[in-house]
């Protein structure tokens, strides 16, 4: 079912993980339900136990449903092999599990998504791996950081909050070089514009609840490993019993055959709605590393090949009643967590919690989603509640 690399992503997302003859000709993988997986013979159960079978011999370990999904995500992402999580969440704490012990040193981007950093600050410390964060534009400066017990190096580019684009390939090669593992959170280019393996990491998380999924409708994560990483990671999850649900695995494979057109659409609002969103005079700075005065800018275009459609925008400084006012008059942007969905969100977000590079405005920060409506539609909504906000502040 794994396409020769000869083909196109956009091929890819099209056939992988489909094989019509196998299910009386439907064209999608079926959802597979099931824990028992019967043998009918002893040696037929004992082969369905060797590890070369591509299969399972328990339903906890998947079904074909699952295996179709976690083959085009490895072939989308570059790696070896990759395995679904019930949410993206789980798959970024588990993979760390898998390759972290007692008395290991981890390094986090100070960018890192919340509830990593809560992960890696409670779970991860309390059994004993020491946890350092590092400025997310350290590049090849992170080896000021790096010591020869260092065994996870995380990244996260761009970061989902405040947008910085971070210089995987550099970090990578500092990071082997002691013999770190490097793990990427890649949700927000999503397999189709960045491909961690072709820059240095060694395991790369999506969350699918995002653009994999695209419609807000399942929670799902997969963690893809190359060859150094895969058995690790693979042992661990097995240790955890974790699994996910076929409707949610059903749901990933469909998202994925649509990902390509969606995200171009995704990618070309986000520009357009980031762009007007600089020129008002209520803003204070736009977040987007596809616009070329963002300082992410250079390295985007270099390692990227597109843009999603999340950025955040830094206001002015405004009283809560502007705030209020700005919420009360988008018509357009829903108020929610999450991302990666057909739909337009506007998040007023925390500020964001820093301990190696400050955060220093002080104005609200918006995270902002651009979804599939018309981008003239979005942009006249946007901007008449800024000049509302504007007015009532
Ligand atoms: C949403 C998100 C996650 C977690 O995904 P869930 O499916 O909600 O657990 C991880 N990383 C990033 C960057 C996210 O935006």
């Amino acid at each position: 079912m794994a396409l020769p690399h000869t083909f196109d992503c956009d091929t890819h997302l099209v056939h992988a993980g489909r094989d019509p003859s196998s299910h009386a000709g439907m064209v999608n993988t079926p959802a597979f339900r099931g824990s028992t997986i019967i043998s009918k013979s002893l040696n037929e159960w004992e082969s369905r136990k060797l590890p070369g079978n591509p299969y399972a011999s328990y339903g906890r370990f998947g079904t074909p449903t699952t295996r179709a999904l976690e083959t085009a995500v490895a072939a989308l992402e570059g790696g070896h092999n990759a395995l679904v999580f019930p949410s993206g969440l789980a798959a970024i704490t588990h993979s760390l599990l898998a390759l972290l012990r007692a008395g290991d040193h981890a390094l986090f981007p100070d960018s890192i998504y919340g509830p990593t950093r809560s992960f890696a600050l409670g779970v991860l410390q309390r059994m004993g791996v020491q946890v350092e964060f590092y400025d997310p534009c350290a590049g090849a400066g992170i080896a000021t950081q790096l010591q020869p017990h260092t065994r996870v190096v995380f990244v996260e580019s761009p970061g989902s909050a405040t947008f910085e684009v971070q210089d995987v390939p550099a970090i990578a090669l500092a990071a082997h070089r002691v013999g770190a593992f490097v793990v990427m959170d890649n949700t927000w280019a999503s397999p189709l514009f960045f491909k961690p393996f072709e820059h240095g990491v060694d395991l790369s998380i999506q969350a699918a609840t995002k653009y994999i999924v695209g419609h807000s409708d399942a929670l799902l994560g997969v963690a893809t490993a190359n060859e150094r990483t895969w058995r690790l990671l693979q042992q661990a999850t097995h240790d955890f019993g974790q699994t996910a649900g076929p409707d949610d695995i059903y749901l990933a494979l469909r998202g994925l055959r649509s990902l390509s057109v969606r995200l171009h659409r995704h990618w070309e609002n986000g520009v357009l709605l980031a762009e007007s969103m600089a020129r008002h005079p209520m803003v204070e700075r736009v977040l987007h590393p596809a616009l070329p005065g963002d300082p992410g800018h250079a390295l985007w275009r270099r390692d990227f090949r597109g843009a999603s459609g999340l950025f955040a925008v830094a206001l002015r400084p405004v009283p809560r009643a502007a705030l209020e006012a700005f919420f009360d008059h988008l018509e357009l942007f829903g108020i929610g967590l999450s991302w990666g969905g057909y739909e337009s969100l506007c998040l007023p977000m925390d500020t964001p919690t820093r301990t190696v590079r400050p955060w220093t405005h002080t104005g609200p920060l918006l995270r902002i989603h651009a979804g599939l409506e018309s981008c003239n539609d979005l942009v006249h909504d946007m901007q008449a509640a800024l000049n509302r906000l504007q007015h009532v502040a």
